[in-house]
């Protein structure tokens, strides 16, 4: 019923969408709304602009990339900058083929997935409304109707730019349907869609040798062929290449540079003149955005030829670098995660902060600034001061470091990683450890790699280890202290009673047995050690304690266990020297009594109650902090 409801409510709103009428009707329109003639550079740039901008510290980061791009802020803000707003404007830049270099997985494929699903949606709103000549296989721009005679006038009366000439096909239909009144030809508002092959195209090269530049120029339609005659008569042609399809939009040329020559020549000729070349026809016009990517040994190989030279002054290269920033990075692997098989399992706690340490680091180059190290850097680069450096420094470091991110290893090695562990451990949950002995293990069974590469990234792995050790031992600690918070106070309580048994002599009264038993002696010094406390040094100390408990009391304040700074200290060492038993215990018996149990059980569930642990990655961080301990 509810899905009954919805459909209707779309196929409605698809109606609303629809609009046809004559040329004259589309006038009607653009005097109205002179942006819905604007070309496709213009278009991909109010797209974009539509989404909004924030402004910090003099950078700017553009929200329409913000949902699936990440850590890319700087670049993206020199793309819009350098290519998307002067393209837009009409100048050089448009005619140029922009070519995404950079690493595997960086970003380059999301950035045109974004453009492209982006154009799909932006041409259902009315700013980025768009149409298009009815029945022509090019979906043009209908202003191409209007005869260059009266193109000048026309621009100024309603303020647009007209640019491109009829397609071969609707030259024909305009003389063979309308009779050459161009008035009642029809328009109708378009879509942009990747399925329905309108405005957006992907180009991908096949075998060299047997790939047809009909791919690209559209092709002769042999079946058709004897009704018209002639391979020049439009009819017998279908303008379905990709550069066809994509007019009005976006075409991606996935891997360009591995093309054969020809192929280029056609694209040279499109972006330098705006039209290119299909079949026995003049030149056809086609007004779309090209975007390529590639790596950059690919690029090299491709700028070292002299035979490339022309084409290489038709591109616009932007270098989309790997992300460096920790926190950003863990982002990616979450989204990347989202659409894997690994949805549905438990990342414990650090788990894709210590994957992202590790590729994080393999990304980084050396500086040459005295006390900086990689470690450091990456602290830096993601927000932390570290010693000696602040935040105003990346710049000077960014400098010293060209090419930093163009290499290193990449987010969907880390996933896939993440998934071989998956498969080892046939748990529903994967922990840090899980993540570093996967990197590891990748390491051992990439055969290509060098041995000197293997070691830089066995190196990352154990300085990854470090860092989550610390992160552990902190953790298991926080969740000791507040879990043993009663503990903390029973304790203390205790202790104050033998020390005030002890100073004054006297007998101390078990609570249950009514037993006269002297003071704990073993009690009071398992306490005072935790802090340094020497025996010699004891009784002044437990006076100390006592004076201050008595001043307490002459105010009428309550001493409580964090009243002393040293004492709460020593209490808190105490239990996690405790604790430290208990996780020895626990590690190394196999059947612990009922006490450590309880005690154990505790963290545990402070772990999965506060800190988004499940109960066997919570185990398994007590065991690990337990053998560091026992260390
Ligand atoms: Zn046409
Ligand atoms: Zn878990």
């Amino acid at each position: 019923m509810n899905f009954l409801r919805r459909l209707e409510e779309y196929l409605s709103l698809e109606r609303q969408l629809a609009w046809e009428g004559t040329f004259r009707d589309y006038i009607a329109i653009l005097k109205e709304r002179p942006y819905v003639s604007q070309l496709a550079h213009a278009r991909i740039y109010s797209m974009i602009k539509s989404a909004g901008l924030e402004e910090d510290n003099g950078n700017r980061k553009y929200n329409f990339f913000h949902t699936e791009l990440f850590g890319l802020d700087k670049t993206l803000e020199k793309l819009v900058e350098e290519y998307f707003h002067p393209a837009a404007r009409r100048l050089d830049v448009r005619k140029r083929i922009l070519l995404l270099m950079g690493p595997v997985s960086g970003g380059k494929s999301t950035l045109v997935a974004m453009l492209k699903r982006g154009l799909e949606k932006f041409s259902r709103t009315d700013a980025g409304a768009l149409y298009g000549i009815k029945g022509c296989p090019m979906h043009e721009e209908p202003l191409h109707l209007i005869p260059k005679e009266l193109r000048e006038e026309f621009q100024k009366e309603y303020n647009v730019y007209i640019e491109g000439e009829l397609c071969p096909s609707c030259r024909l239909m305009v003389e063979s349907e309308y009779g050459g009144n161009i008035e009642k030809v029809r328009v109708e508002r378009i879509f942009l869609s990747e399925d329905n092959r309108c405005g957006i195209g992907t180009f991908t090269p096949s075998d060299p040798k047997s790939q047809d530049i009909a791919d690209l120029t559209g092709s002769v339609d042999f079946s058709t062929i004897t009704d018209y005659g002639s391979e020049s008569d439009p009819r017998a042609y279908r303008f379905d290449g990709e550069l066809n399809i994509a007019n009005r939009g976006i075409m991606e040329f996935q891997e360009m540079l591995k093309c054969d020559e020809k192929f280029l020549w056609n694209l040279l000729s499109l972006s330098q003149e705006g039209n290119f070349k299909a079949g026995r026809f003049a030149l056809i016009y086609a007004d779309e955005m090209i975007i390529a990517h590639t790596n950059e040994n690919e690029y090299k190989s491709f700028i070292s030829n002299k035979k490339n030279e022309a084409l290489q002054s038709r591109i616009i290269v932007m270098k989309i670098p790997y992300n460096l920033k920790v926190s950003h990075e863990i982002k990616i692997y979450e989204k990347l995660i989202k659409q894997s098989d690994l949805r549905n399992i438990h990342m414990a706690p650090h788990a894709l902060r210590i994957a992202s340490i590790f590729s994080v680091l393999s990304r980084l180059k050396e500086s040459k600034k005295q006390g900086m190290d990689l470690v450091k850097k990456m602290k830096l680069y993601d927000g932390e001061d570290v010693e000696g450096f602040k935040q105003k420094d990346i710049k000077e470091l960014q400098a010293e470091a060209v090419d930093e991110g163009m290499s290193g290893v990449d987010p969907r090695y880390v996933i896939n990683r993440l998934s071989s562990a998956l498969i080892r451990t046939s748990t529903k949950c994967i922990n840090p450890l899980d993540v570093l002995r996967g990197l590891k293990e990748g390491l051992d069974q990439h055969p290509s790699i060098t041995k000197e590469e293997r070691d830089r990234l066995l190196n990352f792995i154990s300085e990854a280890r470090k860092e989550y050790d610390e992160m552990a031992k902190k953790e298991v600690q926080k969740a000791f202290v507040y879990s043993y918070e009663e503990s903390a106070k029973v304790l203390f309580t205790n202790y104050l009673d033998n020390v005030e048994a002890y100073c004054n002599g006297i007998k101390i009264k078990d609570p249950i047995t009514d037993e006269e038993l002297d003071p704990d002696e073993k009690l009071m010094r398992s306490i005072e050690e935790q802090i340094g406390v020497s025996e010699n040094a004891k009784k002044a100390f437990r006076e100390e304690i006592l004076i201050r408990l008595s001043s307490y009391a002459r105010k009428n304040r309550r001493f409580e266990y964090n009243s002393h700074e040293r004492l709460r200290e020593a209490i808190e060492k105490k239990l996690f020297a405790d604790l430290k038993d208990i996780v020895k215990i626990t590690t190394s018996t196999k059947t612990p009594d009922a006490e450590q149990l309880k005690r154990i059980n505790e963290v545990s569930n402070r772990l999965v109650e506060d800190n988004g642990y499940c109960p066997v990655c919570a185990n398994e961080l007590l065991k690990y902090v337990g053998s560091l301990l026992n260390r």
